[in-house]
C-alpha cells in the first residue's frame, strides 16, 4: 500500500520499516474451513491439551492438502521474488553507471540550475521515474497478476494503477525530500557522512511512522470507528487491562485491495491508533478477533516501534560505515570511466543503491530475524491477555494462506518475519497444556498482603 520499496533502495530499510514493526500487519487471507478448526478443537478438548505436540500436528493436518500446497508455491515463490528484485536493482544500477547515463543526468541537472539543493532534486525525481519505470514489468507481475493468480487481490487494473500512481507521486515526494537532505550531509562532511546519513534516515522513518496515519493511510483506504459493541468492548477492555490510551478500535476497508484478514497498531506517540480490517470482522469468530488483537496490543506495551527504529537505526549504521568502505574503493576504480566524482556527486546515487541493496540482501535473514523476535514477544504477550489457544491456533492457519504453514527451521530463520503457522499454533498449544490458574484467590477471602 506504501510505496513500493522496490523503487529505491534507500528507502528500502524505511518502508520496511513501517510496513512490518509499528504498523505490525497480521496478514492471515481465507480460512480453513471453520468445521475442520471445530473437530480440532473438539480432538483437542478430549486430549485434554496434555500433547501439545499433537495438538499442533493435529491443527496443521486439519488444512487440506492442495490448500497447503498453494500457499507453500506462493511464500516459496516470494523467497525468489527477494533474489530476483535484487538482481534487477542491481542491473539497474550497473546499467545507468557504465553507460554513464547516470553522470548525463547529472550534467544536465548542473545545467538547469545553479542552486545545489535543485540539482541535487533534479537528479532524483529523474532518477525515482527512470527506476519506477524500469522495474515496473516485475512490480506489474508481483503486486499485481501474481496477487490474483493466489486469489488474495480484489481490485482491478485501472483502481491498482491508480494506487501505484499514488504511491509514485509519495515516492517522489518523500524519496527526493530524502535525497535532497542526505547529499547536504555528504557534502558537509565528506568524512563522516555515514553518520550524519543514518541519524537523517532515523528521523526520516520516524517521522513516516509518525505520520503515516494520519496523512498517508488515509489516501488508501478509509478508516471509521468500530460501531459494534460486541467486538468494540472486548477489544477495549483488553486495552484497558493494560494501560494502553485507546478510546476507540478503528476499521478499515482492506477489501478494497485484498482478501487478506489484517489488523494493525500504526503511528507514533500521538498518532497511535489500533485498526482492524474488514476482512477479519468478516472470517473471524470473536476469540480469533481477540487473540488477534491482543498481540497487536502486545507491539504497542511491549514498546516494539521504539525498539525496532533502534535495532534498524543499528543496521543502518554498520550498513552505512561498509557502504563507506565500499563506496570509495569502487570510485577510486570506477570513477573516471562512469563519470562520478565522489559522495558529494549525485552521479553516483546508483552506486549508493546498488551497495546499500547488496549488503540490505546479505542481511534479509538477520533482519527478518529481528522483527521475527518482536513478533513472537508479541505473540506471547496476545496469548497471556487473550487467554484464547484455539483462537490463535485458528488464526495462524488462516495466515497459513499465505505463509508457509510448516517450513524447515533454517528456511524460517531466512525468510520468515512472522513465527510460523506451526511455530504459533506450538506456542498457543503449550500455553493451553500447561493450565494456568485464574489467579485469584478467592477461595481463602485474605487480601494480599502487601509491601
Ligand atoms: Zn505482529
Amino acid at each position: 500500500m506504501t510505496p513500493r520499496p522496490s523503487i529505491l533502495i534507500l528507502l528500502v530499510v524505511t518502508a520496511a520499516m513501517t510496513l512490518l514493526p509499528a504498523s505490525a500487519q497480521e496478514r492471515p487471507a481465507q480460512s480453513a474451513s471453520p468445521a475442520i478448526s471445530e473437530n480440532v478443537s473438539s480432538f483437542i478438548r478430549t486430549t485434554g491439551g496434555n500433547d501439545p505436540a499433537a495438538a499442533t500436528q493435529a491443527w496443521l493436518e486439519s488444512v487440506p492438502r492442495n490448500q497447503r500446497e498453494k500457499s507453500n508455491a506462493y511464500f516459496e515463490g516470494g523467497y525468489w521474488l527477494i533474489l530476483w528484485n535484487f538482481v534487477l536493482t542491481v542491473a539497474i544500477s550497473i546499467l545507468l553507471l557504465t553507460s554513464r547515463f547516470s553522470a548525463r543526468l547529472r550534467d544536465f541537472s548542473e545545467a538547469l540550475t545553479k542552486i545545489r539543493n535543485v540539482q541535487i532534486a533534479c537528479y532524483a525525481i529523474l532518477y525515482l521515474l527512470l527506476v519506477y519505470a524500469l522495474s515496473f514489468p516485475l512490480n506489474l507481475y508481483e503486486n499485481f497478476f501474481r496477487e490474483h493468480y493466489y486469489g488474495l487481490a480484489t481490485q482491478s487494473f485501472a483502481p491498482w494503477l491508480r494506487e501505484q500512481l499514488l504511491g509514485l507521486a509519495l515516492t517522489l515526494t518523500g524519496g527526493t525530500l530524502l535525497v535532497v537532505v542526505l547529499y547536504a550531509a555528504f557534502r558537509r562532511a565528506p568524512r563522516t557522512w555515514w553518520i550524519w546519513a543514518t541519524i537523517v534516515m532515523l528521523v526520516f522513518s520516524g517521522t513516516l511512522v509518525l505520520i503515516a496515519p494520519v496523512y498517508i493511510e488515509p489516501l488508501f483506504n478509509t478508516y471509521k470507528p468500530l460501531t459494534d459493541s460486541k467486538i468494540r468492548d472486548p477489544i477495549l477492555a483488553m486495552a484497558r487491562a493494560n494501560e494502553i490510551p485507546v478510546k476507540q478500535v478503528f476499521e478499515v476497508d482492506a477489501s478494497r485491495q485484498t482478501t487478506r484478514v489484517s489488523a494493525n497498531v500504526s503511528g507514533l506517540l500521538g498518532t497511535t491508533r489500533v485498526a482492524l480490517n474488514d476482512n477479519l470482522l468478516k472470517q473471524c469468530t470473536l476469540p480469533e478477533i481477540r487473540a488477534v488483537m491482543a498481540h497487536e496490543m502486545g507491539h504497542y506495551v511491549l514498546n516494539h516501534g521504539a525498539k525496532l527504529l533502534t535495532y534498524v537505526g543499528i543496521f543502518i549504521l554498520i550498513g552505512f560505515a561498509l557502504t563507506r568502505i565500499l563506496f570509495d574503493a569502487a570510485v577510486k576504480r570506477w570513477g573516471e570511466k562512469w563519470g562520478v566524482r565522489g559522495i558529494s556527486d549525485p552521479a553516483a546515487l546508483p552506486l549508493l543503491a546498488l551497495i546499500l541493496s547488496t549488503l540490505l540482501f546479505i542481511a534479509t535473514p538477520f533482519l527478518n530475524t529481528v522483527v521475527r523476535i518482536t513478533e513472537r514477544e508479541a505473540d506471547a504477550f496476545g496469548i497471556n491477555t487473550s487467554r484464547e489457544p484455539d483462537g490463535m491456533a485458528k488464526v495462524a492457519l488462516k495466515l497459513g494462506t499465505y505463509r508457509k504453514l510448516n517450513p524447515a527451521p533454517l528456511e524460517e530463520f531466512i525468510f520468515f518475519d512472522h513465527p510460523s503457522g506451526r511455530a504459533r499454533i506450538r506456542m498457543a498449544m503449550d500455553w493451553k497444556g500447561a493450565n494456568l490458574p485464574p489467579g485469584e484467590s478467592r477461595a481463602s477471602g485474605k487480601q494480599p498482603a502487601t509491601h
